[in-house]
């Protein structure tokens, strides 16, 4: 296995969760991509906790493919973290990471291999040309979302990539090296500096199946990514606490003034509606801090983000080790 293992120069990663559907396509293009190239390499798929027939379905396909490797997640832990566990699994010089749906094209991956080998750069980013296919409500929170990131990260982080990627071993053990918890992949990989280049596509539509990326899970992103990288929020509770204060000054002074001129007022609605506003923004600013409190006891607990169940690369051993498992479960 060493030996098989060293020779190994290119891995794919490609998290996986319930993608029977996209699998038989993304076989049919990644397979030519990848064969076409004279390098080693090994896929590695990432099964995420899938409730659908994608682990059988690899199992299947790796019959035929002795560069398949299945990496069985023994939950879904989500996307970032599938990836965390082939970044991890993966043994390849070059580690290319790709969605399962083939809105990314499997071939440009050898066209940023050879870009990365030629100019010596340790990270490729693939980059999307265009968003058509993507729906309005996509495109305009994608917008909002990289314009607020670039902000907040840096210039380094180009406005259209997402997580089709390729990068070093070195990059790779740099990426591993952090301690970070809930790691976001297209923030952490410009902010380690390497030199980088980039290779553009045009980003399809989803061969088949559902997006796997509800709303939830969006402003899931959207939150890890902001508090991963600023304390800003927490700034910006101060700043409305501040400006509340001179708000209220404001009305005092004009309680005042309408009190010396002789009006008595009833004065039911400000005060009604000063009350709500300093109970939200006081909300607000308790739920801003409990973010970060939460963020500071996750890493405390230092619990890892997902659990390998199987990998088909370490496959005798690791079987007998699920036997013993599930015999421990049952007593
Ligand atoms: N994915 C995953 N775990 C999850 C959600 C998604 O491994 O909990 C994978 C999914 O199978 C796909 C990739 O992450 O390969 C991107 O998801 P999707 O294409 O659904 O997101 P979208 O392109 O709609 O943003
Ligand atoms: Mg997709």
């Amino acid at each position: 296995m060493a030996a098989a293992r060293a020779t190994t120069t290119l891995s794919v990663v490609i998290p996986m969760y319930n993608e029977e559907a996209a699998l038989p396509a993304l076989v049919a293009r990644l397979r030519p991509a990848l064969d076409g190239t004279n390098v080693s390499y090994e896929v590695v798929a990432v099964d995420d906790g899938s409730a659908d027939r994608t682990a059988e379905l690899l199992e299947e396909i790796r019959l035929g493919w002795s560069e398949l490797r299945i990496v069985k997640l023994r939950r879904n832990s989500g996307h970032q973290a599938a990836l965390t566990a082939g970044l991890h699994s993966s043994v390849g010089d070059y580690v290319a990471s790709i969605d399962a749906d083939l809105q990314d094209p499997p071939e440009k991956i050898p066209e940023m291999l050879e870009l990365a080998q030629r100019d010596k750069l340790d990270i490729v980013y693939g980059v999307r040309s265009d968003r058509s296919t993507d729906s309005g409500f996509k495109r305009w929170t994608a917008g909002a979302y990289y314009w607020l990131m670039r902000r907040m990260v840096g210039k380094r982080v180009p406005s259209q990539a997402g997580d089709f990627r390729l990068l070093s071993r070195e990059a790779v053990d740099a990426l591993k090296s952090l301690p970070d918890q809930q790691q976001v992949y297209r923030l952490l990989v410009p902010w380690l500096g390497f030199p980088s280049g980039q290779v553009t596509y045009f980003r399809e539509e989803r061969v088949a199946g559902e997006t796997k990326y509800p709303l939830s899970k969006m402003i899931r992103l959207a939150i890890d990514s902001i508090t991963n990288f600023s304390a800003t929020p927490l700034r910006i509770a101060t700043w409305l606490g501040v400006l509340s204060f001179f708000g209220c000054f404001a009305m005092l002074a004009g309680t005042i003034g309408i009190y010396l001129a002789g009006h008595t007022v009833p004065g039911w609605t400000s005060l009604f509606v000063a009350m709500l506003f300093i109970g939200g923004i006081q909300l607000i600013c308790v739920g801003l801090l409990g973010e970060y409190i939460g963020r500071i006891y996750t890493a405390v607990q230092k619990r890892p983000t997902f659990f390998i169940g199987y990998d088909s690369a370490d496959a005798p051993q690791q079987r007998g080790a699920e036997r013993a498992e599930r015999v421990d479960v049952g007593v």
